[in-house]
């Protein structure tokens, strides 16, 4: 097993190989560009292959107690009328067959916290943009003049990556893909005990529950000249946006404010093709594969990227072979889900047939039931 490794990158694909290395005894070091180490948004949907990797990973008991573990879907109407829901989950349904919501701050809160306790170096406000490979190694420059040799460089810094930039100069950017996506936090009745989807209406809106009393709404909008919403223009949207719909959604819309934590994100998707590492640097999550929201898995999907990675260390002497084998069994899974998710949104904002994205959806979150 490797000796040394820098994580590049403290966000969930970060935190997941940062724990999943120290776990096999691996000395781990994290560097974050943040000072504050912050973790942004509002809800975070969690579907069964989030839920399989939090559990491997040994922290889904805490996000069972601190999120929402449930299962099932319930659709609506504009109207709050319900047009179908699922059957009760059974109370033995593994993590795959369940679904929840978290709070990105809480789930960052409890892995940044467990990676700390692993041992994990952490180093904050360190942008690490300074490498060489040398001799089997790579050195790097920390922005305070520190200079350390590491046996592997994990590259876990997001869809704007910039060591994919520098490993890979060719690389495709970033695509916007038309949609953008609003996040609001709100007081979860009672009746909203499993994620809900609003159909009918002019946008893509769900509600899913984040905790015992909050839960989250995303509303994807098409928006094809990408605009730029300055803050004081973005709770007046939202609640325009929530405007055609009946049920509980005007007592959320009525409760918007400064709680309401609202985020909007235009969506963006990239798919790196292989190789994803150079040398002893390997890149992970939104850097290789960023989705758009359409599957719910993005972040599970990085989960998952280092518990294969640390698997593939561990089962290879050579690194090269480890980060081949890495990419081999993570490529497809991923292109699944980017492309896929993708389609969802062209379907959409083409005001296609939904059961054909239906259809889409259902099928690829079979096969990610796959193990991984
Ligand atoms: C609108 C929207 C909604 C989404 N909803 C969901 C959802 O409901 N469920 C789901 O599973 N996924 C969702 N996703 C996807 C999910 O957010 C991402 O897939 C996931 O956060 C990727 O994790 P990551 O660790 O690869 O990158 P990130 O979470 O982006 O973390 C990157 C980290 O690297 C740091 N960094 C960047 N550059 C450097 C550098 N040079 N040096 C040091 N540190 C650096 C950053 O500070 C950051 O902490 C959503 C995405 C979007 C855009």
């Amino acid at each position: 097993m490797i000796g040394k490794v820098l994580v590049v990158g403290g966000g969930v694909g970060g935190m997941s190989t940062a724990l999943a290395l120290a776990r096999r005894g691996v000395q781990v070091e994290l560097a974050d560009a943040d000072r504050h180490w912050r973790a942004y948004g509002a809800g975070i949907s969690v579907t069964g292959l989030s839920l399989r990797a939090f559990a491997d990973l040994g922290i889904l008991d805490e996000v069972r107690e601190k999120g929402f573990v449930g299962g099932g879907i319930r659709l609506r109407g504009a109207d709050g009328g319900v047009i179908m829901e699922t059957p009760p989950i059974s109370a033995e349904a593994p993590p795959i067959a369940r679904s929840g919501g978290i709070m990105r701050p809480v789930l960052h809160e409890i892995m940044s916290r467990r990676v700390r306790e692993a041992g994990v170096r952490v180093t904050l406000g360190a942008e690490i943009a300074d490498f060489a490979q040398a001799d089997g190694g790579v050195r790097v420059v920390f922005p305070d003049g520190r200079a350390e040799r590491f046996d592997l460089v994990v590259a876990a810094d997001g869809i704007f990556s910039k060591t994919r930039g520098a490993l890979f100069p060719e690389a495709p950017r970033p695509r916007f893909t038309g949609q953008g996506c609003w996040r609001i936090v709100a007081d979860r009745p009672p009746e909203v005990d499993r994620a809900e989807m609003w159909l009918g209406g002019p946008v893509k809106l769900g509600f899913n529950p984040v905790s015992q009393g909050k839960m989250y709404a995303f509303i994807l909008e098409h928006v094809p000249d990408n605009p730029w919403y300055a803050p004081e223009e973005q709770l007046p949207h939202v609640a325009e946006l929530l405007a055609p719909y009946g049920g509980y959604v005007p007592a959320v819309r009525d409760s918007l404010g400064e709680a309401s934590l609202v985020n909007y994100r235009p969506l963006e998707c990239l798919m790196l093709p292989a190789p994803w590492h150079k040398g002893r640097i390997v890149m992970i999550g939104d850097a290789v594969h960023a989705t758009t929201p359409h599957m719910a898995s993005g972040a599970g999907m990085a989960v998952e990227d280092g518990l294969v990675l640390a698997d593939e260390l561990a089962r290879h002497d050579d690194v090269s072979e480890a980060l081949a084998g890495f990419t081999a069994r993570r490529f497809e899974r991923a292109r699944m889900v980017v492309e896929n998710s993708v389609r969802i949104g062209e379907i959409e904002m083409a005001g296609g047939n939904q059961m054909d994205a239906n259809a889409m959806l259902g099928d690829t979150m079979q096969k990610l039931q796959q193990p991984y």
